[in-house]
């Protein structure tokens, strides 16, 4: 009897290949770079037992306790971590930057509190303001003495921060700013530290002078006095019970005329002379603002750290979980553990490979950061934006699949992951609407294309563009399903390249093609999802190439376990859009194929290693702090046989 055709389609799989050895003291490493004395230090802090988890907190009593930790992070000086040595600080952004990263493996108010404290009040006066807001500010934003936020939102403005409609007025017969609410919509809203604790904002406003608006300009505004009562003219609600960081106290601020000195006007971008002359190093507005706002990039990047080591928890957590938890098996044997079933692989570690992708992607964003030119944020600020949105989004999805793995267990409080999750579902949010973000970085990847079209010429960018798309389309490449193939990262990268390249071509071509008949903002609106998806390309290419380059760095000990995760995180970005690909014609049936089993060997590859890896993000145990991440598990056992 000839075999039926599905049959005959069936192919012997190819063997696992071996699991690779876990250098676990090599990973964590590579994982802290080079702050990892600053990240050891947090770590220790964060282990005390002032630091213990308080359950059932009232909000009230919630903020308290997040104020007193960070009173204690403050006496420890990692409150001047950024800030320069001559007004008293440590000089050392990258360790600022290692320290908010580590204290996300703990509560994530008191990540955010600090970040307010530190990554926005304090970097707007570094950032925005000149010598005169250093000398009388930095080192009482770093002792915590002078509490302040960042005062940007309103309500009727979030992501729109051009439109805002607070007003900064210039009154030269007094040489004062008045600070207004005009509107309804116009008050401050989600402000933390507003609620209860700060008594400085840097407040974000149309600066007015002389009649002229010069666009939006931020100011320092005192809100409450020495006894923390609101100052004259300011009045402050309580944002109120949030679905979670219940530990900030977030709130509402409006200004009726309240009068500032002149010189509380961060004027690094923009200044105006006693006599009401503005000036700027930055003729035109509409790049002064872009300017301003670029500079701010490093809350971002704090933001996608952050994100990842919430991941890294509810990760270890479940992993831990999943090798203890045993359910279902064949009668008389010992029950199955969890991790052992392909469905529990597959929810855990793809996220496992990709989180230590992403935190490979943001060091190497780290690294731009602290080398990028003062004021130059051209090659920062798109990727910080995209991967911020990407991270985020993951850690989202990461988390909730982590909760799930847990079953019931997850949904306890004690156990941390539902307290994650619901903490860090803003993170896809603040400091940045996602969906704004990925347009953000897709909006620079066209500007650069039409920078190289002009720079290139029509004629030689096709030709270039031609080729590559041939080399895509070779009928040999696009069928090739035999596992060398994808595991070469050469091929590999050449993929993820197609997409990003054809992606960016489709899109300005479509975009000059609504051009015609359209304004530009309605052209781009048509062509949105089609710019998402270009972002979410560019980042995943981004971050291929990082942990490439990693490889090619990494002694014998890391890099075949490098490997198997980039293979893991490769095969999971084409399975996710195999849509694309087929359509596209990059790969056809059997690649395809090939590629939907490359990711099940993969983590059958890492699953004997899955906890050794997690042990490698170095999170002590007293932060981790979950029962079921405990050893041995009390809730564990075989059945009777
Ligand atoms: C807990 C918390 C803390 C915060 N802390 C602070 C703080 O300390 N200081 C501060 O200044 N702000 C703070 N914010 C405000 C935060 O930055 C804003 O919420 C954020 O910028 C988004 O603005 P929005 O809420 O007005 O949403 P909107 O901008 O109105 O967005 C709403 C929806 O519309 C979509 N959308 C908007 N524009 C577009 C577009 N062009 N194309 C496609 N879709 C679009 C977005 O994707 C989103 O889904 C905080 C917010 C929260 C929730």
């Amino acid at each position: 009897m000839s075999p039926t055709v599905p049959e005959r389609q069936l192919r012997e799989p190819a063997p696992l290949r071996p699991t690779p050895p876990v250098d676990v003291a090599a990973l964590q490493r590579l994982l802290d770079g080079p702050a990892f004395a600053t990240r050891d230090r947090v770590r220790t802090i964060l282990s005390s037992p002032e630091f213990g988890y308080r359950a059932e907190l009232s909000d009230e009593r919630y903020r308290e306790v997040v104020l007193q930790w960070l009173r204690k992070l403050t006496a420890e000086g990692f409150g001047a971590l950024a800030v320069p040595q001559e007004f008293g600080g440590g000089g050392d952004p990258r360790g600022f930057l290692a320290a908010f990263e580590t204290l996300a493996f703990h509560d994530l108010s008191l990540t955010i509190k600090f970040g307010v404290q530190f990554g926005l009040f304090q970097s707007s006066i570094l950032l925005l303001g000149t010598r005169w807001h250093h000398e009388r500010f930095l080192r009482a934003t770093s002792s915590g003495e002078l509490l302040g936020g960042f005062a940007m939102s309103e309500l009727g403005h979030g992501s729109n921060v051009r439109d805002l409609e607070t007003t900064a007025t210039y009154d030269a017969a007094k040489r004062e700013f008045v600070i207004h609410t005009p509107a309804g919509s116009a008050h401050k809203e989600w402000i933390g530290n507003a609620a209860v604790h700060g008594r400085m904002m840097t407040v974000f406003a149309q600066l007015i002078v002389g009649g002229t608006n010069h666009g939006v300009h931020a100011l320092l505004v005192p809100i409450r006095d020495a006894d923390g009562k609101p100052c004259p003219g300011v009045r402050i609600g309580d944002t109120g019970h949030k679905e979670g960081l219940n530990g900030v106290d977030n709130g509402r601020i409006w200004f009726d005329q309240v009068r500032v000195p002149r010189e509380h006007l961060l004027n690094r971008f923009g200044d105006v002379s006693a006599e009401g002359i503005y000036s700027s190093p930055i003729d035109n507005p509409a790049k002064r603002f872009f300017t301003m706002i670029g500079t701010l990039v490093g809350g971002r990047i704090t933001i996608g750290l952050s994100a990842l080591s919430a991941v890294k928890s509810a990760l270890t957590i479940a992993i831990r979980y999943g090798n203890r938890r045993r359910q279902f098996g064949e009668p008389g044997q010992p029950e199955i553990a969890l991790l052992d079933y392909r469905t529990h692989q597959r929810r855990l570690l793809p996220a496992l490979a990709t989180s230590i992708v992403l935190d490979i992607a943001l060091s190497r964003m780290v690294d731009r950061f602290i080398e990028m030119k003062s004021g130059d944020t051209r090659l920062v600020e798109g990727l910080a934006a995209g991967l911020k949105a990407y991270t985020t989004w993951f850690a989202q999805q990461a988390i909730t699949d982590a909760r799930e793995c847990c079953g019931g267990q997850g949904f306890l409080a004690v156990n941390r992951i539902a307290v994650l999750r619901r903490d860090i579902d803003v993170w896809t949010t603040f400091e940045g609407d996602n969906t704004v973000l990925m347009q953000l970085l897709a909006k620079g990847l066209l500007t650069g294309y039409k920078q190289e079209f002009a720079e290139v010429g029509v004629i030689r960018l096709f030709a270039r563009r031609a080729t590559a798309s041939l080399r895509a389309h070779n009928p040999i490449t696009t069928r090739r399903d035999d596992e060398d193939h994808l595991r070469d990262p050469a091929a590999q990268l050449a993929l993820l390249r197609y997409r990003e390249d054809r992606l960016l071509d489709a899109a300005a071509r479509r975009l000059r093609a609504r051009a015609k008949k359209d304004d530009p903002t309605h052209a781009m609106i048509d062509v949105q999802d089609h710019l998402m998806h270009l972002a979410t390309a560019h980042v995943e290419r981004e971050s291929f190439e990082g942990v490439q380059e990693e490889i090619e760095r990494a002694g014998p000990s890391l890099r075949p376990l490098l490997e198997l995760l980039r293979d893991t995180f490769w095969a999971g970005c084409v399975e996710r859009d195999m849509g694309w690909y087929m359509m596209s014609g990059a790969v056809e049936t059997p690649k395809a194929k090939a590629i939907r089993y490359l990711v099940n060997k993969c983590i059958q590859e890492l699953r004997p290693v899955a906890e050794e890896i997690t042990a490698a993000f170095g999170i002590p145990e007293a932060v981790l702090a979950a029962p079921i991440a405990s050893d041995p598990l009390p809730t564990a056992g075989n059945r009777p046989s």
